[in-house]
């Protein structure tokens, strides 16, 4: 008997150990992916803004003499717009390491939903600049115990989008109220919408949806970064489409803190 029960743990301990394999094998192909799909997007979002730095700034050092002004300002400005997506492409990267790491962990203070918006807003002018931006937010809306910096990140991610997948001239919403314990923040667009299919993939690190959205400059992380940020705050985000036409739908739920922390809930 005694003979039998140590077959039987040696065979137990073999099928433990085969399936550990197994998935230490399924952990370093999803690093692989994971990695491979980063050196990608990273090579691809780095080549393309530098790619137009260089050739503006090459025509503006061999021609600028003969060039009327208008064509000279419109090089310099393509220099300019070129570096700003660099920046907010590095600054994504590194909000997602620190995320990854544990590093950024929120530094929350009560502050005015109003107040974050309107910076968010001034930090977007010149993306949303051919967009009409509709904000329709209560101003007697309680405080929100949050970091200002993470969620005005989220809503510059979500506007950022909004900009990028809807087209020129359509109408970006922002929508907020209260429901009971709950602040809802939404940013609603006039684009083509989400697939019901990827509503929750599109969270997911380098996730991005259509073809055709490879031809704007993206990473995959924005939407991630959203979701980490804002659970990272107690509250939630989801994806969603309009139901009276096209366009997607971002709804953030964050709690209202209670009467002891909150002298205007
Ligand atoms: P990125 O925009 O850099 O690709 P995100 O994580 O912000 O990365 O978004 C992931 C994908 O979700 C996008 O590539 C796009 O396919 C889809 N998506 C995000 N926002 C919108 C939107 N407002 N309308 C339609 N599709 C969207």
């Amino acid at each position: 008997l005694f003979d039998a029960l140590a077959d039987q743990t040696a065979l137990a301990i073999e099928r433990i150990e085969l399936v550990a394999d197994v998935d230490k094998a399924k952990l370093a192909a999803e690093a692989d992916r994971l990695r491979s799909a980063l050196l990608t997007s990273i090579s691809h979002d780095l080549k393309t803004p530098l790619a137009g730095i260089m050739g503006a700034a090459g025509t503006l050092r061999d021609y600028s003499a003969s060039l009327p002004d208008t064509a000279r300002a419109e090089l310099l400005s393509t220099v300019v717009d070129e570096s700003d997506r660099l920046n907010r492409f590095i600054a994504n990267l590194l909000d997602m390491t620190r995320l990854e790491s544990g590093a950024t962990e929120p530094n929350v203070s009560l502050n005015f939903i109003g107040d974050i918006i309107g910076t968010a807003l001034r930090r977007t002018a010149k993306i949303l600049v051919d967009r009409q931006v509709a904000v329709d937010v209560p101003a007697d809306l309680p405080m929100l115990k949050v970091d200002p910096v993470l969620l005005e990140q989220v809503l510059f991610n979500l506007l950022d989008n909004a900009a990028k997948y809807a087209p020129r001239a359509s109408e970006i919403r922002i929508r907020g109220w209260r429901d009971d314990g709950d602040m809802v923040l939404q940013v609603i667009d006039e684009g083509p919408g989400i697939p019901q299919g990827d509503l929750e993939r599109v969270f997911d690190t380098f996730y991005r949806v259509r073809k055709q959205d490879h031809v704007q400059a993206g990473t995959g992380l924005g939407l991630s970064i959203c979701r980490g940020f804002v659970e990272a705050m107690g509250g939630t985000i989801r994806a969603g489409n309009r139901t009276d036409r096209t366009g997607a739908v971002f709804t953030i739920r964050l709690p209202v803190p209670g009467a002891a922390d909150n002298p205007e809930s």
